[in-house]
C-alpha cells in the first residue's frame, strides 16, 4: 500500500474512531434531546463526505460546553464522580476533534486543489467530456469531495435559462449592445463630464476556428468604444456552429435591430442620455463580403471600392488605378446589380456602407484602390 492510501486510510480510522466516541459519550451520558439528536446525526454521518465531519465536530464542541459548566455545581460526589468522567472524555474527544479539524482543513485544500489541477489537465491536452467524466467517476471513489459530473468539476455555467436561438445553422446568443456599453461606463472608462455625450462604437465581425479536430467554429460581434483612453473590447453577440452563418440576415437581426433603437433613442448611462452612432464595421475581405452580402473579394468584379472587372494572372488583379468608384449611394441603390448577392441587413443603420468598413492592411496591398499607388501594385502583381 503506498504512501498516500495509508495517509488516507489513517484519516478515515481516525474519522471513524472520533464519530464513534461521539456516538457512544452522547447516548451513554446525555439526557438532552438536542444531544440525542446530534448522536443520531454522527452515527448516520459515517458514510457522508469528510465535509460532515467539521459540521459535526463543531455541533459536538458547542454542545459539549454545558456539562463542562455543569461539573462545579454538583454536590453529590456520585454526581462529581460522573461529571469528572464526563469532562475527562470531554477533553480528549475535544482533542481529537480538534486533530479532526485541523486535517479536515487540509484535506479538503489538497481536494480544491486536486480538482484545478485536473481541470488544467483537461484543458492543456483536449481531453474529451467523457473521458474526464469517466476519470472523475473512478476518482471519487477514493476522492468523495471531487464530483462525478465533468460540467461540475470545469465549473460549466448553466445555460438553460438563457435565450440562445437557433439560426443558420447554429446557435446564437446577444449578450446586446447596450449592456456592453454600460459595462463599460460603469468600470469607469466613459465619464460624464466628456463635453460631448456621444458613444461612438466600433465594431468587428470575424469567424475563427476552434479546434483542429472540429469544424466547429465561432463568429462573435465585438464592440468597442472610440475616443477612450483605454480600448475595452466587449461582446456584443456570439454565433457558434459548424460553419459559418447561412444566413447574414439571421446572424445579424438582434444586434441591427439593437443598434437601430439606439441610433433613434440613444442610450442611458445614469447621468444622461447619450446619442449612439457607429463608428465603423472592421472585418476581414471575406467577413466584409459576407457582412455586404457582395460578391467575393476574388470575383473578377469584387473589388470593394471600385468597379472595374479583373484580370485573371494566377489570381485576380486589378490593375487600374482610375476605375469608377463605389458610394455609398451606388452601394445602396445596386447600380452595380452584379456585385451584390443580396440584401445587406446593415443598410438598416446609418452609415457609409463603403467608407465605413475599412480595408484592412493586408487585403488592400495587392489592391487597386486609389489609395494605393500604381507602383505598389506593379510590385504586387508583377506586372
Ligand atoms: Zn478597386
Amino acid at each position: 500500500m503506498d504512501q498516500q492510501s495509508l495517509t488516507e486510510k489513517s484519516y478515515w480510522t481516525k474519522r471513524r474512531k472520533v464519530l464513534s466516541n461521539v456516538d457512544c459519550f452522547l447516548r451513554s451520558h446525555s439526557t438532552d434531546s438536542s444531544l440525542m439528536e446530534m448522536s443520531d446525526n454522527c452515527a448516520t454521518s459515517v458514510c457522508a463526505v469528510k465535509t460532515d465531519c467539521s459540521s459535526v465536530i463543531d455541533s459536538f464542541i458547542t454542545t459539549t460546553e454545558i456539562p463542562a459548566t455543569s461539573c462545579s455545581t454538583h454536590s453529590s460526589s456520585i454526581q462529581r464522580a460522573e461529571h469528572d468522567e464526563i469532562c475527562a472524555n470531554s477533553e480528549t474527544l475535544l482533542s481529537d476533534a480538534s486533530d479532526c479539524l485541523s486535517q479536515d482543513s487540509d484535506t479538503l485544500a489538497d481536494e480544491y486543489k486536486l480538482c484545478g489541477e485536473l481541470a488544467k489537465w483537461y484543458a492543456s491536452f483536449g481531453i474529451s467530456l467523457d473521458a474526464l467524466g469517466a476519470l472523475l467517476k473512478i476518482l471519487h471513489e477514493y476522492h468523495p469531495i471531487l464530483p462525478v459530473d465533468a460540467r461540475t468539476l470545469l465549473k460549466t455555467p448553466d445555460t438553460s435559462n438563457l435565450n440562445i436561438r437557433q439560426i443558420s445553422g447554429g446557435e446564437y446568443y446577444h449578450f446586446g449592445v447596450a449592456n456592453g456599453i454600460q459595462n463599460v461606463f460603469q468600470q469607469g472608462h466613459v465619464r460624464c463630464s466628456q463635453e460631448q455625450k456621444e458613444i461612438s462604437l466600433q465594431i468587428n465581425i470575424d469567424g475563427l476556428p476552434l479546434f483542429k479536430s472540429t469544424k466547429y467554429q465561432l463568429w462573435p460581434i465585438l464592440g468597442m468604444v472610440m475616443d477612450l483612453p483605454v480600448k475595452h473590447v466587449f461582446t456584443i453577440g456570439l454565433y457558434g456552429g459548424n460553419h459559418k452563418p447561412s444566413d447574414i440576415s439571421q446572424y445579424l437581426h438582434d444586434f441591427v435591430k439593437e443598434c437601430q433603437y439606439l441610433e433613434v433613442n440613444g442610450i442611458n448611462l445614469d447621468c444622461d442620455v447619450w446619442a449612439f452612432k457607429i463608428h465603423s464595421i472592421v472585418c476581414d475581405a471575406p467577413a466584409r463580403s459576407f457582412v455586404r452580402n457582395t460578391k467575393g473579394h476574388n470575383a473578377y468584379g469584387g473589388c470593394d471600392r471600385c468597379r472595374q472587372v479583373g484580370l485573371w494572372l494566377n489570381k485576380v488583379i486589378f490593375p487600374d488605378t482610375i476605375a469608377e468608384k463605389r458610394t455609398n449611394f451606388s452601394f445602396r441603390n445596386k447600380v452595380d446589380e452584379d456585385y451584390h448577392t443580396g440584401e445587406s441587413p446593415v443598410l438598416s443603420l446609418s452609415i457609409d456602407i463603403v467608407q465605413q468598413l475599412p480595408l484592412e492592411y493586408a487585403s488592400c496591398m495587392p489592391r487597386c484602390c486609389a489609395s494605393i499607388s500604381h507602383d505598389v501594385v506593379k510590385r504586387s502583381t508583377n506586372l
